[in-house]
Formats: C-alpha cells, sequence, structure tokens
C-alpha cells in the first residue's frame, strides 16, 4: 500500500500530546531516548485484548537506578507504579537492551516476559533472568517464555492489533561469532494495526562492517529467507543495531520499503566510531529517499554530548488510529525547552 504524506504545521497545536489520553483508539509506539541503546513502549488501543488497552515493552536501556530514562518517560506519561504490562521483550541479552528492564519488573507488574532464550552465562543477565522468574501479576506467577526452548510462542491476537514474532533466536550455524552472534539472537517482532505496520529489529545484523550492502548474510539472510515478503514490508522500520554498518543490507531495505526510518543510538564510541555509520543513513536516504529518517541521538553530536548525558530526551512517539499516522518528536526549542512536534504525517 502506499500512503499520502499529508502537509503539515511546523507546530501543531492540535496534535495531542504523546500519550495524551490512555483509553483512546490510538496505538502509540514510543521510542524512548536512553542514550545508546534501545527501549521501545508499546501501548494498544483501548478495548483490544483489554479494556484499556495493551501495554508493551521491547527492550529498556542500559540504565537502572536513578538514570533509567525507560522509567522516567513511563511515570511522565502515567503508566503508574503497579500498572500491568502485558509482554515485555527482550530482543537479546546485551547490555544497551535489558538492564533498565529490572526496575521495570520491580515497580510494575509483567505478566509475560519474553527472552531470546540465547543461552548467556553472563551474571548480570542470570541475576535478571532470576528476578523475570518471580515475576508476579497479584498473586499469579507471571509466564517466562524462552524462545528457543518455545519457538511456537504467539502473542495473543486482538481483533485489529496483531503483534507477530518474525525471527527468533536459533542455535543454526552461519550467525557469526562473538557479539555478533548475540545480536543475531534478536527477536524481531512485527506490529500490524488495520493500514499500518511496524518492524523491530533488535541488533540483527547482515554482514560483516567490510563487506559490500548489497549481500545479506547472517541474521538478514535468515530473515529474509525465513519470512514472506509481505511480511517483511512495513510503514515504520526500527532499524537493526543502532544504524551499524554491520545491518541493513539493501535486500533488507528493499525488501521492507520503510516510509518512516527510526534509529535509536547514542555517543558510545566504538572503535573510534559512533552509530548510526554514516553509510547507512546514505543508503536508506538513497533507497528510500521519500522516507522520514528519525533518531534519539538528534543533535547529540552537535551538542557535544557523551554517554554521561546523552539520554536527554530526544524521544520519539508514533501516533495511528489506524487510518492515519503521525510520527511526533520531542524536539529541543531555542528557548532550551522541549516541545512535541508533528514531523510527518500519513494517510492510507
Ligand atoms: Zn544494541
Amino acid at each position: 500500500m502506499r500512503f499520502r504524506t499529508v502537509l503539515l504545521l511546523a507546530y501543531s497545536a492540535i496534535a495531542p500530546a504523546a500519550s495524551a489520553a490512555i483509553g483512546d483508539d490510538l496505538l502509540r509506539v514510543h521510542f524512548i531516548d536512553v542514550g545508546q541503546g534501545d527501549a521501545i513502549w508499546i501501548q494498544g488501543p483501548a478495548g483490544e485484548c483489554t479494556p484499556a488497552g495493551l501495554n508493551i515493552l521491547i527492550d529498556g536501556g542500559p540504565n537502572t537506578g536513578p538514570n533509567n530514562r525507560l522509567i522516567t518517560y513511563l511515570e511522565t506519561y502515567k503508566l503508574e507504579q503497579g500498572s500491568v504490562i502485558d509482554y515485555m521483550v527482550v530482543t537479546h541479552p546485551h547490555d544497551d537492551h535489558y538492564p533498565g528492564l529490572l526496575d521495570v519488573l520491580r515497580r510494575y507488574q509483567v505478566a509475560t516476559i519474553v527472552d531470546s532464550g540465547f543461552p548467556t552465562a553472563g551474571v548480570k543477565y542470570q541475576a535478571f533472568l532470576r528476578e523475570a522468574k518471580a515475576e508476579k501479576v497479584g498473586n499469579k506467577s507471571s509466564t517466562l517464555v524462552e524462545l528457543r526452548k518455545q519457538p511456537g510462542f504467539q502473542f495473543t491476537d486482538c481483533a485489529d492489533l496483531h503483534l507477530s514474532i518474525l525471527l527468533s533466536d536459533s542455535d543454526k550455524a552461519g550467525l557469526g561469532s562473538g557479539n555478533s552472534r548475540v545480536n543475531n539472537a534478536s527477536t524481531v517482532i512485527r506490529l500490524e494495526y488495520k493500514a499500518f505496520s511496524f518492524l523491530f529489529m533488535g541488533d540483527l545484523e547482515g554482514k560483516d562492517r567490510a563487506a559490500a550492502a548489497d549481500k545479506s548474510g547472517t541474521g538478514e539472510k535468515a530473515l529474509l529467507s525465513q519470512v514472506p515478503a509481505a511480511k517483511l514490508r512495513a510503514t515504520v522500520l526500527k532499524v537493526g543495531h543502532h544504524g551499524s554498518e554491520t545491518s541493513s543490507t539493501l535486500d533488507l531495505i528493499r525488501a521492507v520499503q520503510p516510509d518512516v526510518v527510526v534509529i535509536e543510538s547514542g555517543r558510545k564510541a566504538f572503535s573510534g566510531t559512533f552509530l548510526p555509520d554514516q553509510s547507512v543513513v546514505d543508503r536508506y536516504k538513497k533507497e528510500r529517499p521519500g522516507a522520514l529518517i528519525v533518531r534519539t541521538d538528534d543533535g547529540d553530536e552537535a551538542q557535544h554530548l557523551d554517554t554521561m548525558n546523552d539520554a536527554d530526551g530526544d524521544d520519539i512517539a508514533i501516533l495511528t488510529d489506524g487510518d492515519s499516522l503521525r510520527v511526533r518528536q520531542a524536539k529541543l526549542s531555542s528557548s532550551g525547552k522541549r516541545h512535541w512536534i508533528t514531523v510527518k504525517a500519513l494517510s492510507k
């Protein structure tokens, strides 16, 4: 389906804030600025599966404690302590994805925790899994799903809201080694609501850093070969592995054909380079010239931020009633205040 781009006023006064009224018919997908890392909160529309709508988290960023921006954000937008989170997905056991979820287990009631099942001996991650196993909703024990043991796991299907796992960790060969292998354990999720769809890639990779972008390998090759094309095409793509050169091969971009490209990243240096790689941003611009690219490290380089202060509120919220969709960004104005601005609107 092709969408119409709707003309925008720069500061659209009529649009609600990122999360104005809970319990309406909007699907809200929040990409929270946690610096280098991923944290995504999905608020389902009222009446889809539950009266108030589903709460789903995909990853929680790197920080536990007072610097946990996921918690700050959930509290700012009135997800009150003790509320039920229906699903918590940990895409893979890396430090920029799961530590922030520990505070969520402690403050909220998480019904189902979905773990890749990738075997890791890391002490910190084992401690996280222990807390996940002890989680309860009221007096009822929560469910911990380890996808490697339960590859057939499915989310509850709602009337119009559909969440599915396109890829989860397997012990198949060809998924790289070391940190790349862990990234390729990422759970890849598709979300559909009426005319619009989202693809959340975790840190899935597709090639070696030095390899050309026109040939996909490892995780992206597995995704492209296992999933029908219609299930890969998506309105919004949360780019794999923070926009690193090891992801976003041309085959993947051409299969997804995103209208909105979301990159979650911060100011952590990897061998002297920061994510996203400019080469990857350029690939999206060339392949999808009309697409909007939005980033949680928006302006961080120009402001000379580093890992101590890069989680500074460059949040992105995408709202849709299923017929039209708005991408909103918490932009810093010259007065130093944040304002939610609609930066793209689509209509079916
Ligand atoms: Zn990561």
